[in-house]
């Protein structure tokens, strides 16, 4: 695998072995002032990858004042000019796929697979998908929609029938943007696109467990010739970066994804200075099995949806509630299907399934909530075959796996949890890591009861033969989205956000492009 120092994109580090990744500021890489770093570990061998800057409130203002002064030329760019240079990009990242994916892999833990067709190659195509989306309606952004107004006065006659009306759609500044680890440089992109498609400029934060892709971006960003500015990334941790972003009096909108309790906070340091925000949060994700469904189908999908990328997807379905005269079927398929499928291990090996999880502290998380369910008195099971994963020399008393020649990597294994009532903490809390939950119902009610005791409402699974029911089930479901007989399948032309605890407002097509943009009425007396 490559390292950072030989890595084939050129890159702003200096020339020694210990790799320091800089900020991205108006065009420059910059030392953060603190001249404070901090380590970026690789989950699969717990070694240092490089150094990343401790940013603090001063260099988050100086990267806000480079995109507030590239924000007036930026924003009257024919949109069709904009398009362009997002078009570059999105071929320049097409280009490099497989460097920033093996960079992702070695980053987060996922598989090179996954890096590859999904994390790389879909932030190549959120450029390429805004880019066409704001060529497309560019009327949008000129002053459109005129039309004569006719009110009428208290003597009943038309006043003002002359007045033109019009509405003007305008990009509003500099946008914050914070990203979390568990899609390093995808959701990072879904945030960037829009946000300088609607002709805004951004100061970015990744997390700081997975920043090497979106420092590697700043060099594409600079080949494609997109002006200095427009796009800023300082790097450093929440409470201290991402908290002077989201305070910056010249920020005037936030884009976040991350946790639940974070999006609280960013929630309240936010609201009293009267700035718009997006807050994409996290997921305990009901699937429902209905006994009419396709049982291979949803077997194989839950599979999936259970554990691909480790569970460290928002939108896995960990919950799962089964029909109770095929719960014990589906319970002893899944098992089985996962111990012949699932894979764990060396995340660049083509057969592996997942890899290590993304941190040691997230793998601690993980560890305790399936310690939990032990102590309970849940029945927890591992559904690890080392005739299948063959690289697996341990399977620790809880879960953790050890993997030969990868005996430092935080792997945890695929796990099954049943026998825990509703109110249990492993049904009601976000694990985020390869642990699935599974419960039976009795009633089309009671499904959608269990579906929805919960304080999240990001997305739902529900498989069944039956259009009728799926259509009504999907309904009373309170889920930004419902998937029928089908998982993460994904246009981004639709509504994406999150019910109740999973989020405020709407992101993907024109709901991104309407959140990134102010529209104005004008009248013309
Ligand atoms: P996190 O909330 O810990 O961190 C997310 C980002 O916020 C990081 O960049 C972090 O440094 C920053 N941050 C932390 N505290 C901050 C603060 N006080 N002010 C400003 N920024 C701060 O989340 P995470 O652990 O990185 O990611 C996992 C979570 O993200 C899970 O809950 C998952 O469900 C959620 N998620 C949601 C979606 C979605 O679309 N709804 C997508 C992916 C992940």
């Amino acid at each position: 695998m490559a390292t950072l120092s030989n890595i084939s994109i050129e890159l702003p580090v200096p020339n020694h072995d210990e790799v320091q990744i800089k900020n991205f500021i108006g065009g420059n890489w910059y030392d953060p002032i603190s001249n404070n770093y901090i380590d970026n570990i690789n989950p699969s061998t717990d070694t240092l990858i490089c150094k990343i800057p401790d940013s603090g409130p001063q260099d988050v203002d100086f990267a806000t004042s480079a995109a507030k002064a590239a924000f007036p030329a930026w924003s009257s760019l024919p949109p069709k000019t904009r398009a362009s240079y997002m078009h570059k990009l999105a071929d320049l990242l097409d280009k490099n796929n497989e460097t920033f994916a093996q960079f992702e892999t070695m980053d987060q833990g996922k598989t090179l697979n996954f890096a590859r067709n999904v994390d790389i190659s879909r932030s190549a195509y959120n450029f390429r998908y805004f880019a066409d989306y704001i060529e497309a309606n560019l009327s949008e952004f000129a002053a459109s929609s005129s039309y004569p107004t006719a009110m009428i006065g208290s003597d009943g006659n038309p006043i003002m029938s002359e007045a033109l009306s019009y509405t003007k759609r305008s990009a509003v500044g500099v946008a914050g943007l914070i990203s979390p680890w568990n899609l390093p440089l995808y959701l990072l992109t879904w945030k960037i696109a829009p946000c300088v498609a609607a002709g805004n400029t951004c100061v970015c934060k990744p997390s700081e467990f997975t920043s090497v892709t979106a420092m590697m971006l700043t060099r594409l960003i600079k080949q494609a010739g997109i002006p200095d500015g427009v796009i800023n990334i300082v790097f450093g941790l929440g409470q201290s970066t991402g908290n002077s972003i989201v305070t910056h009096k010249d920020i005037p909108l936030i884009s976040f994804t991350g946790g639940t309790v974070t999006g609280k906070a960013i929630a309240s340091a936010a609201a009293p200075m009267f700035k718009h925000l997006s807050l994409e949060l996290g997921g305990k994700n009901p699937g429902l099995v209905f006994a009419d469904c396709d049982l291979d189908l949803a077997i194989a999908t839950s599979v999936k949806s259970s554990f691909q990328n480790q569970g460290e997807i928002c939108l896995t379905a960990s919950r799962l509630y089964v029909e109770r005269p095929i719960f014990d079927t589906f319970v002893a398929r899944l098992k089985e299907a996962t111990r012949k499928t699932v894979i764990v291990g060396d995340p660049t090996n083509p057969n592996t399934f997942y890899g290590p999880l993304v941190s040691k502290q997230h793998y601690n998380k993980v560890v305790s909530y399936i310690k939990l369910a032990q102590e309970s008195g849940y029945d927890v099971e591992f559904c690890v075959d080392q005739a299948v994963s063959p690289h697996v020399s341990e399977i620790g008393e809880s879960g953790q796996l050890v993997i030969k020649g990868l005996e430092k990597g935080y792997f945890v294994a695929p796990t099954v949890i049943t026998g825990c009532p509703q109110d249990s903490r492993v049904v009601q809390e976000e694990i985020f890591g390869p642990v699935v939950v599974v419960l039976p119902f009795d009633t089309e009610e009671q499904a959608i009861e269990l579906a929805n005791g919960n304080q999240y409402g990001l997305a739902a699974t529900v498989w069944s033969g039956d259009q009728r029911r799926l259509r009504r089930v999907a309904g009373q479901i309170l889920s930004g989205t419902v998937w029928c007989n089908c998982w993460m399948v994904r246009n981004l032309d639709m509504p994406f956000g999150g019910f109740k605890a999973s989020g405020v407002g709407t992101e993907g097509g024109k709901y991104s492009i309407d959140f990134f943009s102010k529209k104005q009425a004008i009248v013309l007396g």
